[in-house]
């Protein structure tokens, strides 16, 4: 193990230089001696989630000539009724590539009145449906653009249970890097069957509700092939039937399990298992199906991966599937592929952090799916940010960070699949190491161990578990279990493109007493795409003669000016020194800026005074107000930088400061800043509002009343006897108060 680990570290020292990323997609694709690629061990992280993006991109693209046009949409007879359970009986001819049988569909009616049934079978002019059956009576149906209408011998009422059994043959959607694949290994060549269906694929070899969000309850896979040959399946082998020339394997998948992820995978396997001890001290086999001129290799890589079903299943929760096992089977496609319980993995490959990607997947990807193929990030960005937790639990946090910093990505295009017509689109880099980046940019937001416990909580969410989710179904678990609204950080990330480019200044004073330094630091986001600003809290490592200061600053739109007092002096300054943002970052000398980011609240009526302050250029600084209002009854000095004056009314004034210096030419910087003007203390009876209760009152209480004056201000305040309005008994109450020595004002 240990020999890997030291060739995955190599891998990520070298990483930097090896990266990027975009011709080595295009060459992959093209490729066709797949072989001298993908049995680089040294192949990068990065490198690994571009061929598998470039795999299944292509094999789109192979769908897409039979004039398919995604996404698929549910059909209204879909959208009628819940596929529950499915039993595939097929038969594989390698000789002809035929496969042949049957597809058993059990179903719940969510309408009443149900009678047809809809399932998604490609017809590539080389599959045949021979017959539908509905309760053991052959049934009428019709077959096109790539749908079976079966028609029920009978009608159906919410919540009743319908069965119906379509049964085909024929060669399914052909080539080498597609659903159904035969293809062979070895000298003597022995005949390799195997499937990789995600995303649009399984209707292309069994006919089904292929959308990720409808699971079936279970599955049965039964499959008969040659008898040297053995099928891997997903769940559990409930038994192999020797026929004579043939065998069946009967498989068993108790677990719910979208179309997608239904597989085989059959050849002359040989077959090893160590096991994996669940945290309640059960134990599961973890099976190993491989070529047998690959044994040696995969007996000295493959064994860690009950470690990683350990650590894994300690980190987010026990391992979705401990009533059956997990498995590893080899196929020739230039990937690997997390079916359910049973992985398909490239013959030739022995990366851990392929291992671990997979692995990862049974949690992200299988047991929570994505609720379609926008939020494919929600499979691939977890399971490639999991490479990076394996990484880190083997060496640590810097073999987490170096693990991350090869797996940035700075193209354009957002997280969120906008489109996924686009063949190019769903299994793009992207979703891969960008998705991978978000959740590493989350964990340094909310903090390590709730960024875990948001993890834990999502998986162990009923509303997720076996099931679908969506984006903001993960937003609103993270929101849920930090307490913090982190929408912000989902739309520029998630919706938006690129990252931030960081253009950051200092400047330091000496703090006032002597010994420590004020520090004063300027952060600009100089790109231009969308967003042209990305919200975020950044780290800020100010170093000392003294001592290293980590302060966080919430960078918005207000806040790019940070104040960081220090010991010491010979101040340095690093922006995001850790790389927990994915970003880029400049310095730049200190040119001149408004420091002041936010003004104390005022209260009306009370007298209010708050300097601005600005720092660099050449002072004398001069000041104005560039758009916006300052709130009634406040002035600026426009030499002092002084906001002084009393408040006259309740608001919240949203408002630009800009200044100018004297430098010659000018410098200048504006900021935007607000005052909230809140309810202040007044004096009842002031009704003039000059301070004091007096006569002048009682004229202003009577001028009110009988010559349509100003009401007083706050309206209380002319309330003496506090009954809630205004009229006569107060002008009564007040002239007492004053001449009689009434009692005061209530
Ligand atoms: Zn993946």
């Amino acid at each position: 193990m240990k020999r890997f680990l030291f060739v995955l570290l190599l891998g990520l020292f070298l990483s930097p230089f090896l990266l990027r990323g975009d011709n080595v997609l295009a060459q992959n694709l093209n490729a066709p001696q797949k072989e001298a690629i993908y049995t680089d061990q040294n192949t990068t992280p990065s490198q690994f989630h571009q061929m598998e993006a470039a795999m299944k991109q292509q094999r789109l693209n192979e769908i897409r000539k039979l004039g398919i046009a995604f996404p698929l949409k549910e059909t209204k007879s879909q959208s009628d009724f819940d596929a529950r359970y499915y039993r595939l009986d097929l038969s594989l001819n390698e000789a002809t590539q035929i496969i042949s049988g049957s597809v058993y569909l059990y179903g719940t009616a969510l309408i009443n009145g149900f009678n047809v049934v809809e399932l998604n079978f490609f017809d590539n002019a080389q599959m045949y449906v021979d017959s539908c059956k509905s309760n053991n009576a052959l049934v009428s149906f019709n077959w096109s653009s790539n749908l079976i209408r079966i028609y029920l011998n009978g009608t159906y009422n919410i919540g009743q249970s319908f069965g119906v059994t379509v049964y085909y043959h024929g060669h399914p959607l052909e080539g080498g890097l597609q659903s159904f694949d035969w293809s062979s290994h070895g000298s003597p060549s022995v005949p390799v069957i195997s499937t990789l269906s995600e995303p649009y694929f399984a209707q292309a070899w069994w006919p089904c509700k292929d959308l990720p969000r409808d699971k079936a309850d279970s599955v049965d896979i039964n499959i008969t092939v040659r008898s040297d040959l053995y099928v891997a399946s997903n769940g559990l082998l409930r038994e192999i039937v020797n026929n004579g020339s043939t065998k069946t394997y009967k498989w068993h998948e108790r677990y719910p399990i979208t179309t997608y992820l239904v597989m085989l995978a059959a050849t002359n396997y040989s077959i090893f298992s160590n096991w994996y001890h669940t945290l309640s001290g059960d134990s599961i086999p973890v099976n190993y199906y491989v070529y047998p001129e690959y044994l040696s290799q995969a007996q000295s890589t493959y064994p860690v991966t009950p470690s990683m079903i350990r650590y894994f299943a300690e980190t987010f929760g026990e391992y979705p599937w401990i009533q059956e096992k997990y498995g590893m089977a080899h196929f020739t496609w230039g990937g690997a592929m997390e079916h359910q319980t049973c992985t398909s993995i490239l013959y030739n490959w022995y990366s851990d952090w392929v291992i671990a990607h997979e692995l990862a997947h049974q949690w992200w990807g299988d047991y929570i799916t994505c609720h379609n193929w926008h939020h494919i990030w929600l499979n691939e960005g977890f399971a490639s940010y999991c490479e990076a937790l394996w990484a880190e639990h083997n060496g640590g946090s810097s073999s987490y960070h170096s693990y991350m910093n090869s797996m940035q990505f700075w193209s354009g295009g957002s997280i969120f699949i906008q489109d996924t017509t686009d063949a190019w689109g769903i299994f793009g880099s992207i979703v891969y190491d960008k998705g991978a980046q978000v959740l590493h940019m989350l964990r340094h937001i909310v903090g390590d161990s709730t960024s875990f416990q948001i993890l834990r909580n999502y998986y162990s969410d009923p509303r997720y578990a076996n099931g679908v989710a969506e984006t903001e179904d993960f937003q609103g678990i993270c929101e849920a279990t930090s307490g913090m609204d982190l929408n912000y950080f989902f739309q520029e990330w998630i919706y938006g493109t690129y990252y931030p480019k960081y253009r950051y200044s200092f400047m330091t004073e000496p703090a006032s007493g002597g010994s420590a330094t004020d520090v004063y630091i300027h952060i600009d986001q100089t790109q231009t795409s969308n967003p042209t600003f990305f919200t975020m809290p950044i780290d800020l490592r100010v170093t000392s003669s003294t001592k290293d200061t980590i302060a966080v600053g919430f960078n918005d739109p207000r806040h790019k000016d940070f104040k960081v007092r220090v010991p010491g002096t010979n101040v340095s300054v690093n922006l995001d020194p850790n790389v927990w943002i994915l970003r880029t970052v400049n310095s730049t000398t200190y040119g001149m800026n408004i420091v002041t980011t936010d003004l104390l609240a005022a209260s009306q009526f009370s007298a209010y005074a708050e300097t601005l302050l600005a720092k660099g250029g050449t002072p004398t600084y001069k000041w104005k107000l560039d758009s916006g209002n300052l709130p009634d009854g406040l002035q600026l000095d426009s030499l002092t930088g002084v906001i002084s004056g009393v408040p006259a009314v309740q608001d919240s004034f949203d408002f630009t400061i800009k200044v100018t210096d004297s430098t010659n030419p000018v410098k200048t910087d504006t900021q935007q800043l607000y005052i909230i003007v809140g309810e202040g203390p007044f004096l009842r009876g002031d009704a003039n509002h000059d301070g004091l209760v007096d006569v002048g009152d009682v004229i202003y209480l009577i001028s009110n009343l009988y010559a349509h004056g100003p009401d007083p201000i706050p309206y209380d305040s002319g309330d003496l006897n506090c009954d809630g309005t205004i009229n006569v008994s107060d002008i009564i109450y007040l002239l007492n108060y004053l001449f009689k020595s009434g009692p005061a004002p209530c």
